[in-house]
């Protein structure tokens, strides 16, 4: 079980904007805030797109249940991490005390069944207060099959979602990264004598695939990804991740002490940036070059940002025409909430009030940059008060995570899901097309005019409609 100590020192991260306000680091979790993920689900999450892992969580079903397969992150190819794995304790188990003897015959189910390249342990409430020591079980398991088995210890009562994820960037630090070197380049690179820098990206979910948008753009310019922690990661490019010369983290939360500690053991520098919207997926791209500090990397940069903005412009056209001037109620937290700002305005929309109860400071500055001193700030979520703002405000759509969804549809309210459940990708230029399609389509909609008609049966009756029938009357009294 973690000590106190350890869980103060991931919640005192100082690359944590947060950290600048209160010393805390991240919030502390309030009554009912577990509503939002325990510490488990957040490393869970976290880790679970490394699809070629055997994920076992430790503990009674409900844990792996709750958490199993909650984002929408696609692989091209392993699909191990789509199967749920669990140890299942049951009372009997505790009372017996044989939790760890079910650990250990577990990993060695999965090893036997899938042969894995490595098996990830999430600990969970119980196992942890009845003092179970995973690190000791994992330890005697691999020396006993040959095969990495990594503790994660992120109960669900260390904290909220926001420390699991910090606790699994922390683990693969711990026993992960820095355990081989990357692959040499192909020799039909070699020979074509170009200079290929290698990255990494962390906090990269490969959401409904939409990294696959921004990849064939890397690899244009030349930048190796070594590893996207973790959306359609494998285990080896993990073990990989030190070997980098610049890290971009995507999203600025979660996952922050990985770039944090790589800068300080490998000295790899690392920039925030987002592939939400043509400006700062622009950006991301012009920040690499800028990082790796190469001319001639950067005028190819510069090249392809010119021919992927001017496609891109051609192509949103004709779909901008029938979104300029719609009005956008934006709900989602943190990094999200800036990017997505930049990325509707690139469409000539206008955000009328956006949510910052998860935005840092910096955060906040970067909205009223973007939207003008006077903008709405909205830290109360609660159903009532967004349909009032979508209401006051006159929005056309509100835009925000599945939870949501309900809110808007019951209101009948136009709704675009942002968050992690989503169905389809909106990074990179590529994905500017898909937003624009998706939000002109939700907008659109023929079902908003139908829902909000007023229904049939409540159109008072009208005999007079009843040409060459008989009326109402006449057929009551004969
Ligand atoms: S780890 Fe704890 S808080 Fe999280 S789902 Fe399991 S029992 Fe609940």
């Amino acid at each position: 079980m973690k000590s106190t100590k350890d869980i103060a020192e991931l919640l005192d991260e100082p690359a944590c904007e947060h950290n600048k306000k209160e010393k805390s680091g991240c919030a502390k979790p309030k009554p009912g805030a577990a509503a939002g993920g325990c510490a488990f689900d957040g490393a869970q999450i976290a880790l679970l797109p490394i699809a070629d892992v055997a994920h076992i969580v430790h503990g009674p079903i409900a844990c792996a249940g709750s958490s199993w397969d909650n984002r929408g992150t696609r692989s091209s190819g392993a699909a191990l991490y789509r199967i749920g794995m669990t140890t299942d304790l049951t009372e009997q188990d505790i009372i017996m005390g044989r939790a760890e003897k079910r650990l250990f015959h577990a990993i060695k189910q999965a090893i036997d069944t899938y042969s894995p390249p490595a098996v990830f342990i999430y600990n969970t409430c119980v196992p942890a207060l009845i003092g179970d020591d995973i690190n000791a079980v994992c330890k005697s398991a691999e020396e006993r099959w040959g095969v990495p088995v990594v503790p994660i210890d992120c109960a669900g009562f260390y904290g909220t979602k926001n420390l699991g994820n910090r606790i699994a960037g922390d683990a693969m630090v711990k026993h992960v990264i820095g355990t081989r070197d990357p692959d040499p380049l192909p020799l039909s690179v070699q020979r074509a004598e170009m200079i290929v820098h290698d990255v990494n990206l962390i906090g990269e979910y490969n959401i409904a695939g939409e990294f696959w948008h921004v990849l064939p753009l890397l690899d244009e310019l030349g930048l190796r990804v070594l590893c996207t922690l973790s959306g359609d990661a494998r285990f080896r490019e993990v073990q990989t991740m030190h070997k980098a010369e610049v890290n971009m983290m995507v999203c600025s939360k979660a996952m922050v002490n990985v770039a944090r500690k790589l800068n300080k053991e490998y000295g790899t520098p690392w920039f925030e940036g987002s592939f939400y919207g043509i400006t700062d997926t622009s950006q991301a791209l012009r920040d690499f070059a800028k990082a790796l500090n190469d001319d001639d990397l950067t005028a190819r940069t510069e090249q392809l940002i010119a021919r992927e903005e001017a496609r891109i412009r051609t192509n949103l056209e004709p779909w901008k025409a029938r979104l300029k001037g719609k009005r956008v109620l934006l709900f989602t937290g943190g990094v999200k909430s800036w990017s997505v700002i930049s990325a509707l305005q690139d469409l000539g929309m206008m955000v009328v009030a956006t949510g910052t109860n998860k935005s840092t400071e910096e955060d906040k500055a970067r909205i009223r940059e973007l939207m003008g001193e006077d903008t709405l700030m909205i830290n109360d979520g609660s159903p009532k008060e967004l349909i009032r703002i979508v209401r006051d405000y006159q929005a056309d759509i509100l835009i925000a995570g599945g939870r949501n969804m309900y809110t808007a549809l019951k209101a009948k309210i136009p709704f675009l899901d942002i968050n992690q459940e989503r169905e389809f990708g909106y990074e990179g230029y590529q994905g500017m097309l898909e937003l624009v399609r998706q939000l002109a389509l939700t907008i659109e909609s023929p079902v908003w005019h139908a829902v909000r008609a007023t229904a049939p049966w409540k159109i008072s009756f009208n005999p007079s409609l009843l040409k060459g029938e008989r009326t109402m009357k006449e057929m009551v009294h004969g």
